[in-house]
């Protein structure tokens, strides 16, 4: 693959993150040569760590779908390496949430302990409560099938076996997936219970992907692998360079080359042109569709699409490294929230809450005794792009943002001040320098009502030879959306090939 020769079957593949190396092990285990270009030092993307004064600091995973072997997600785990050498931890509070006046939510893994917990705390609310925890029971179980066959009697057995359950499921799936969070929320009379429901996650999300990661937790199938996110990126990566995967680091691609309407490879930063058979964009859905194809291959639904969705928000990433053990806390994998007597003022939004990972339960990310915490702040993109065109404005202001939040968690956690180590602030200006997401994006489209209804295509209107894959074509995103969108374009591939698709 160079500018001057063309290999047969062979691939390009834009961005290292977990979809482009997902998509360059299936293309590899299925004999595609493949290449991929990376604009970034690292594998990963967003699936990623980086490390300050002996601390990591996660910016990634704190839950991984599928994470134990009855899971159908689990062989794909497995498929590009990223499973086998984790030890998984399934905390048994997956987020704690504080109220102003001393409130305490525990969202707890086992629905029954959920359910009684809940119904103490709001009496007046355990009608609602027993009917959201009777569907979390009803898909507890459930097994989605990530991976159809292609063969139609296995399909149809397949289908088969899955009926009972499906059937259980549908009517479930039907109830939640049209009601956003914020509704789901206001359906608590206790004012604690409505106001942590709707914070808990986005508001604009729809209640069913609450109730299947709940189902998820409950079955066990969804935990924390031990060392956090850089690891597995690694493992990733060296999984597809064994499998003969050729990748090329700090290499943006400006253009995908088109000649009579198939996609015939990429112009790089650098000036290089290199072909190849197909193209695929494992990168941000934006750029790839409006800049490095300058929008000429659109049709009302991915207009639709980039219009009317809504992309996740952008974060600050507030990493700490703090000599204490945080022993007395529970270990809380999805999120330890705390309550703001006084509100924190970010991008001109009064926060009232910090939502910390206290990460006293991996001793990987921290020297012994002591522990990494990272806080996370939805806010607001234009804000950030605004102050960092003033590079002085951009650094004062994250340093009093790093000041006054270290000043809040030591009205909850006296005496942190004192033992902080490290501060590291990342914000969104950080993730869309080293990622390139849109609008600085953590996980492509908002699951809301409307983006869960309906699939996003991975191929463009008029365009052939190119695929799209990653977070911006399945809504919800996460690590399961790049390993899903990368095994199924492939697998569309062989078909168009004429290769019977392989796993391992
Ligand atoms: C704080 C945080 C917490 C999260 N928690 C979880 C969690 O608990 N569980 C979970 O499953 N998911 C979680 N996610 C989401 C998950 O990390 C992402 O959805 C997923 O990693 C996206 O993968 P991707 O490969 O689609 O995109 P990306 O990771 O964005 O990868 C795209 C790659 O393309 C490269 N690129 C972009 N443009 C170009 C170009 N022009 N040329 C060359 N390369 C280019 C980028 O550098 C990047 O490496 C979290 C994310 C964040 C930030």
């Amino acid at each position: 693959m160079s500018s001057q020769t063309q290999s047969s079957r062979s691939v390009i593949i834009i961005g290292a993150g977990i979809a482009g190396l997902s998509t360059g092990i299936y293309a590899r285990l299925n004999g595609y040569h493949t290449k991929i270009f990376e604009m970034h030092s690292l594998p990963g993307g967003l699936m990623t760590a980086w490390k300050r004064k002996g601390y990591t600091i996660d910016g990634c995973i704190h839950w991984l779908t599928g994470s134990e072997p009855s899971s159908n997600f689990y062989p794909m785990w497995a498929d590009i390496g990223l499973i086998q050498k984790r030890e998984i931890i399934y905390p048994d509070v997956f987020n704690h949430i504080e109220g102003p006046n001393g409130e305490e939510l525990n969202i707890y893994r086992d629905v029954n302990r959920l359910e009684k917990h809940l119904i103490e705390l709001a009496p007046e609310d355990a009608d609602f409560i027993k009917s959201f925890c009777g569907s979390v029971r009803a898909c507890s179980g459930f097994n989605p099938p990530v991976e159809s066959s292609d063969n139609p009697l296995i399909k149809f057995f397949n289908n088969l076996r899955g009926l009972p359950k499906m059937l259980t499921v549908l009517p479930h799936l039907i109830r939640w997936t049209n009601m956003p969070m914020r509704e789901f929320s206001s359906r608590f009379k206790n004012p604690f219970l409505a106001e942590a429901m709707k914070n808990l996650w986005m508001p604009e999300m729809s209640a069913t992907t609450f109730i299947f990661t709940l189902a998820w937790l409950n079955d066990k199938t969804a935990g924390y692998p031990l060392g956090g996110s850089l690891p597995m990126a690694q493992d990733v990566e060296a999984r597809y360079r064994q499998l003969g995967g050729e990748i090329e680091y700090n290499c943006r691609v400006k253009k995908i080359l088109v000649e009579n309407n198939s996609a015939v490879g990429v112009l790089l930063e650098d000036g290089r042109e290199v072909r190849a058979d197909t193209i695929i964009s494992a990168a941000d859905g934006h750029a790839t569709i409006f800049d490095m194809l300058e929008g000429r291959y659109l049709d009302d639904k991915i207009r639709m699409v980039y219009r009317d969705y809504t992309p996740f928000p952008p974060l600050l990433l507030i990493g700490l490294g703090v000599n204490r053990t945080f022993n007395e806390l529970p270990a809380v994998n999805g999120g330890f929230n705390i309550y703001l007597d006084k509100a924190l003022e970010i991008a001109g939004e009064k926060i009232s809450h910090l939502d910390c990972m206290i990460y006293n339960f991996d001793p990987n990310l921290a020297p012994e005794g002591k522990t990494a915490l990272t806080v996370m702040v939805g806010t607001k993109y234009n804000y950030w792009k605004e102050i960092s065109a003033e590079p002085e404005l951009y650094e004062s202001e994250k340093k009093r943002i790093a000041i006054e939040t270290i000043q809040r968690l030591n009205g909850r956690f006296p005496g942190l001040s004192d033992q902080v180590e490290m501060v590291d602030v990342a914000t969104p200006m950080t993730f869309e320098r080293y990622t390139g997401n849109w609008q600085a994006s953590f996980e492509g489209w908002l699951p809301t009502p409307q983006a869960v209804r309906a699939s996003i295509p991975m191929i463009l209107p008029g365009l052939n030879h190119f695929y799209m894959v990653g977070h911006w074509v399945q809504a919800g995103g996460g690590l399961p959306s790049g390993i899903m969108t990368g095994h199924d374009v492939v697998k569309q591939m062989c078909k168009r090939d004429g290769i019977s698709f392989k796993t391992r």
